[in-house]
């Protein structure tokens, strides 16, 4: 007999501010997409940059989820307290000679950026080349180093791939556009993009929604998967809600926050119903971006 696949869907946010109505957009697209299909919508906080993110803000997160009836299944999945598993994840890259230390600071990276990109500078690539012996003795003096993905030993390991993007069809993955990234920092031991491709199979994640400003994230997301021998969700990169001006609400100061609206007296039908009404940017295509 066949089984029906149950859906399961998230939303990932990072505490680093109080929601807005960009967040509610997406958390609800999550949330509607699991409960229309009998699923289940899970919570998890992204939190792992503990400079940036807040307790009070993660609690704000899930009193404004509740208020707006967005309930989740099962516990939130608060990643700062997992960096063991991501730190294991990681050391099986490693071993298989797929990442390298990088020494350069962030305004050496942007001074010997190649390419103009919308977010991140793209890394040239200038430490991969540095001998093993270069490496240990900048290591013995105590050099701090981040750890970079050298995306193109990893593709010739995996060969070419795809991701199936719902309402478009298959999208040939092209890791390369956003250069060889960080999958651990020098202070942090971990990164965005490691975190979620292991969350997102750990925790049965079968449909990735979120806002198109990931969409290039995506690419390093299916190469990750690969390398890591994890499942490839599906994934929908929905718009992003901008003000009357065009800007984007998630780079806006003053985006309407949840609880702003609230204590004005807003009930969350009036802010559901509002975000079908909201104008939102076109499809950007390839951007960088990752909390
Ligand atoms: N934590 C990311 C953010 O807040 C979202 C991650 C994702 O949906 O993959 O922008």
């Amino acid at each position: 007999m066949l089984r029906e696949m149950t859906i399961t869907t998230r939303f990932a946010p990072s505490p680093t501010g109080y929601l807005h109505l960009g967040h509610a957009y997406a958390a609800h697209t999550a949330w509607a997409k699991a409960r229309a299909a009998h699923g289940k919508f899970l919570l998890r906080l992204e939190d792992i940059d503990r400079t940036r993110c807040k307790p009070a803000f993660a609690a704000a997160i899930l009193e404004d989820l509740r208020w707006l009836g967005l309930s989740w299944d099962g516990a939130v999945r608060v990643q700062s307290a997992h960096l063991a598993d991501y730190s294991a994840a990681l050391a099986r890259l490693e071993a298989g000679g797929l990442l390298y230390p990088c020494f350069c600071t962030r305004s050496e990276i942007a001074r010997a950026q190649t390419a103009p990109h919308d977010g991140e500078p793209v890394y040239p690539g200038t430490c991969r080349g540095l001998s093993i012996a270069e490496r240990t003795r900048r290591i013995a003096h105590g050099q701090k180093y981040a750890r970079r993905l050298d995306v193109t030993r990893a593709m010739r390991a995996t060969g070419a791939l795809r991701f199936f993007e719902e309402g478009s069809g298959w999208v040939d993955a092209q890791p390369a556009a956003l250069g060889d990234v960080v999958l651990a920092r020098n202070d942090i031991p971990t990164s965005y993009h490691l975190c979620v491709v292991h969350d997102d199979a750990l925790q049965g994640v079968t449909h990735v929604t979120r806002g198109e400003d990931l969409f290039s994230a995506t690419h390093i997301h299916v190469l990750l998967q690969s390398l890591l021998g994890l499942p490839m969700p599906v994934y929908t990169h929905h718009k992003l809600l901008t003000d009357e001006t065009g800007k984007r609400l998630a780079k806006r100061d003053a985006a309407p926050r949840l609880r702003t609206m609230r204590e004005a007296g807003a009930t969350p039908d009036e802010v559901l119903a509002q975000l079908q009404n909201q104008p939102a940017a076109s499809h950007s295509g390839v951007e960088s971006g990752a909390a």
